[in-house]
């Protein structure tokens, strides 16, 4: 089923497993991207000589360290916090911080892994990094989160900083816990360092657009990948998983550009609206009451709510799983071509099974790999890091348009590598080779560091 690692580089991944047991995740990011690098050893020897991948797949630095708090009871409380800085070839480490209950080390390795390459491929001066924590935001009152992020930071401060490393949110982390952890920042530092962390509040020193840049990204993305096959979202029945931040952005823009999204979803199952998600009613639900997406059904009662079950058995054209790692396997994979799914774009990480994305590829399905396709997120952070710099604050419509562009790139470049590197179509290839290089010719320029 798995594609055959190169000769040289089979014992570099066997190492990786037996560095990081356990790791599964870890694992998963790592095979797959070293599964493209075999042509990229046999153009660049120096890299093998300079052992470039084996020193990719090292982190940089791994923090781990106590988070402890007190809930609403008066009670104790303990979680682990985790920053990963992974590699800093082309710019400080930069990458979310994750909230939820089934972070791990090998969790955050996975997603700073793919960071690396992701931030690589903006074309920004990012490094690659993640952080988080095993604590459940869900449940929990506005003062026990604030007491949460004020700990964590307080342990996090001392390894970051606008030169160092700059967090900002992922799953269960957005402006408010941003906006907690900042405060908690500036008053330990006494420094108003608005560049520490991204996905800052409009009015203090965050950028317009980044709430809605990963989920807009992962669309413009999508269009170029459908505008290579002379076609585009216009009329386009669509499915999008999750009901967060960018799913709910992903919809917006589907939206604008002509297609109908018809399911979304959150842990406890999916809706389907044939009419189109009305995405105030969602927005409503889930960002400002914090309710489950099933109370949907209560305002429209044309809709359903469906709880076992894939949301990927619903027929669509354009599917993009925006909730989290491994939600989309070989079977639903199948569904979808079946049914006639002609693209796919990831706005989470690694939302796709190795299983799935080989039905893709074997399908002539248009599929955009996560690092590829939702790098409009981090590529908008570093928009807020350059604004922060010039002490500025641009348009909604110059942040956007200079979003587009990014993403154009992104997807342009990792078409044509695929192209120069006999795989044409493929964006796993050329989002993993053109990552890869450009990281690694970086590290190749600044020696054995
Ligand atoms: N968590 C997002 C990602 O997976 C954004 C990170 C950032 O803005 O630094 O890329």
């Amino acid at each position: 089923m798995m594609v055959q690692l190169d000769e040289k580089i089979e014992p570099i991944y066997q190492e990786v497993l037996s560095r990081n047991p356990g790791e599964v995740e870890f694992h998963q990011a790592v095979r797959e991207v070293l599964e493209s690098l075999g042509p990229v050893l046999v153009k660049n020897p120096a890299f093998a000589h300079h052992k470039i991948i084996e020193r990719i797949c090292e982190p940089e630095r791994q923090i781990i360290f106590r988070v402890p708090w007190m809930d609403t009871h008066g009670r104790v409380q303990i979680n682990r916090g985790f920053r990963v800085q992974f590699n800093s070839a082309l710019g400080p480490y930069k990458g979310g911080l994750r909230f939820h209950p089934s972070v791990y080390l090998g969790i955050i390795k996975f997603l700073g892994f793919e960071q690396i390459f992701k931030n690589a491929l903006t074309g920004m001066p990012i490094g690659g990094g993640k952080g988080g924590s095993d604590f459940d935001p869900k449940g929990k009152t506005d003062g026990e989160i604030m007491r949460f992020c004020q700990s964590f930071m307080t342990e996090l401060q001392r390894h970051i900083g606008e030169h160092t490393d700059i967090p900002a949110g992922d799953i269960g982390v957005g402006g408010r816990e941003v906006g907690y952890m900042f405060g908690q920042y500036k008053r330990l530092n006494n420094r108003w360092e608005a560049g520490v962390l991204t996905g800052k509040g409009l009015n203090w020193g965050g950028s317009l657009v980044r709430t809605e840049a990963t989920g807009y990204g992962v669309v413009f993305f999508v269009d170029e990948m459908l505008k290579v096959r002379k076609d585009s979202f216009d009329g386009k029945t669509c499915v999008v998983s999750g009901s967060g931040n960018v799913a709910i952005y992903a919809i917006e823009k589907v939206h604008q550009l002509g297609g109908k999204v018809i399911a979304c979803s959150d842990s406890n199952g999916y809706i389907v609206d044939e009419n189109g998600i009305d995405l105030e009613l969602v927005q409503q639900l889930k960002e400002i009451e914090r309710r489950r997406i099933k109370d949907y059904t209560n305002y429209h009662k044309h809709a359903r709510h469906i709880e076992k079950g894939s949301i990927w058995d619903i027929p669509c054209q354009v599917a993009l799983p925006c909730a989290t790692e491994n939600e989309l396997n070989g079977k639903d994979a199948k569904t979808l071509v079946k049914n006639g799914c002609i693209a796919v774009g990831e706005g989470a990480n690694m939302p796709t099974t190795p299983e799935g994305i080989k039905v893709f590829k074997d399908a002539g399905t248009a599929y955009g790999p996560g690092k590829a396709a939702n790098a409009g997120g981090v590529a908008t952070s570093a928009l807020e890091m350059q604004q922060n710099a010039c002490r500025d604050s641009w348009t909604f419509e110059h942040t956007e348009d200079r979003l587009q562009d990014i993403m154009q790139n992104i997807h342009n470049d990792c078409f044509e590598t695929a192209e120069e590197y006999g795989a044409p179509g493929n964006y796993v290839i050329g989002a993993n080779i053109a990552g890869f290089t450009k990281v690694a010719r970086a590290m190749l320029a600044m020696g054995l560091v």
